[in-house]
């Protein structure tokens, strides 16, 4: 499949052609088309997959083909949950609008940040709006902003727009769009509630399905070493000192673990920088540049950059922690491997944490080798069950919670027993 046959036209295949896209990706391949036909779109795409073109060119195409009012309305609005997501799509469209004739002009419309400068760049209006839903209704209440045109409704990332609470606002945004509309969700898991609003919102959608799984992202070694949860820091400078990474995303579970781990790895002549949401806009971007420029070689950061950030050239990802959901493992592996380019995850495994990876593992169907690296042998056992904190839902013999072992598991435990294998 090619580009030129998906329907785009010249000016829009130009500049996908200087971004260096030889060939659609799967997501964009299945989409462009149903959406330069009109239809809704229910895409099953996790981050990584192409999913922010399969959108962004399409709707491109859809404004190059009519005219631009003046002043411009909302052709396009399209909602993402997070700062990065929408810095992302700006982006994107910012790369791909280049040779149209009439050039669209997107606004993004963030919260945390001053208001009026989103106020000053409404003046005018705007042919597509990305945006995060509190703020956007704060535009509309001020009348910054008119959605009563809106052809395009994109949601992006659905299920964190619904797990970030976004659902009420959701509901007040739609509320204040034309009903003849064409709408186009993606998500990376179907939950009752995207599945719900899906359904609420969407008009016999062409129905697309294109996640990745751990095995289908051949262009990620994933490796598993298991290593007491004390001795971390130093396996994490051990495999800095040992791989020639310019630049590797450490992922931990908490804002204060974000800061601790960057501290020690300061302390130890390594930079590094800690990315969470708790930090200011300003702090945020700031952090991310640096990294994306090579300034800092290390960035510590939570869940928060794990969904819709893309960052070209990096080579690791480490999973300090371990994430809490199967879906969340494979959002963070996708941050390296981007584009064809080659990656490596890389997941510590204190003894707790053996039996959440198995069922990380189960869920992926995707088993790896446990590797034990000389230095760093663990010493640590799984606690017994009584002296567990309540609802962790291991079980110290490696198995999953109200699941018998199966053959895989003792397999795999057998093969963690024999001993290093690096
Ligand atoms: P996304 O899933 O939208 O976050 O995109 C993942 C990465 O793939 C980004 O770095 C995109 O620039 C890149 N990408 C998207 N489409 C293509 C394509 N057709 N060929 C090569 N790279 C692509």
């Amino acid at each position: 499949m090619s580009f030129p046959s998906l329907g785009l036209s010249a000016p829009l295949l130009r500049a996908i052609a200087e971004r260096g896209y030889t060939e659609p990706t799967a997501v964009q391949t299945a989409v462009i088309p149903e959406v330069l036909a009109g239809r809704d779109v229910w895409a099953k795409a996790s981050t990584g997959s192409g999913k922010t073109a399969a959108f962004v060119l399409p709707i491109l195409e859809a404004l190059a083909r009519r005219e631009l009012t003046v002043p411009r309305r909302v052709h396009a609005l399209i909602l993402v949950p997070t700062r990065e997501l929408a810095k992302q799509t700006s982006d994107a469209i910012a790369s791909f609008r280049g040779y149209l004739p009439k050039r669209p002009k997107a606004v993004v419309i963030l919260g945390g940040v001053s208001i009026n400068p989103q106020m000053m760049e409404l003046r005018g209006g705007a042919d597509i709006v990305v945006a995060t839903p509190g703020r956007l209704l704060d535009l509309v209440a001020k009348n910054a902003l008119s959605l009563a045109h809106v052809a395009q409704l994109v949601l992006d990332e659905a299920d964190r727009l619904l797990d970030h609470g976004f659902a009420d606002e959701l509901g007040r945004i739609v509320a204040l769009l034309p009903a003849p509309r064409q709408t186009l969700l993606f998500s990376a898991t179907f939950t009752a509630a995207v599945t719900q609003v899906g359904g609420e919102l969407l008009r016999a959608p062409a129905r697309i399905d294109v996640t990745a799984a751990p095995a289908d992202l051949p262009t990620i070694a994933q490796r598993a070493i298991e290593v007491d949860t004390p001795r971390r820091t130093q396996l994490l400078r051990h495999l800095l000192e040992t791989h020639a990474w310019p630049r590797v995303l450490v992922f931990v579970a908490t804002t204060h673990a974000t800061e601790h781990v960057t501290a020690k790895l300061q302390a130890a002549g390594i930079n590094a920088i800690a990315l969470h949401g708790k930090l200011s806009q300003g702090a945020r971007t700031r952090a991310l540049e640096m990294f994306r420029a090579s300034g800092v070689r290390v960035m510590v950061a939570t869940d928060l950059a794990s969904r819709g950030l893309d960052i070209t050239g990096l080579p690791a990802v480490v999973n300090y922690d371990l994430p809490r959901s199967p879906t969340d493992y494979v959002h963070r592996i996708g941050r390296t491997g981007r584009a064809g380019e080659h990656g490596v995850a890389v997941s510590f495994i204190p003894a707790d944490m053996r039996a959440h990876f198995a069922l990380i593992e189960k869920t992926h169907a995707h088993y790896l080798v446990r590797e034990r690296l000389a230095g760093f042998e663990p010493v640590e056992e799984p606690a017994p069950m009584a002296a567990r904190p309540a609802g962790t839902g291991a079980d110290p013999t490696g198995g999953v919670k109200g699941a018998r072992k199966s053959k895989k598991d003792k397999l795999r435990e057998a093969a963690a027993r024999s001993g290093p294998k690096t």
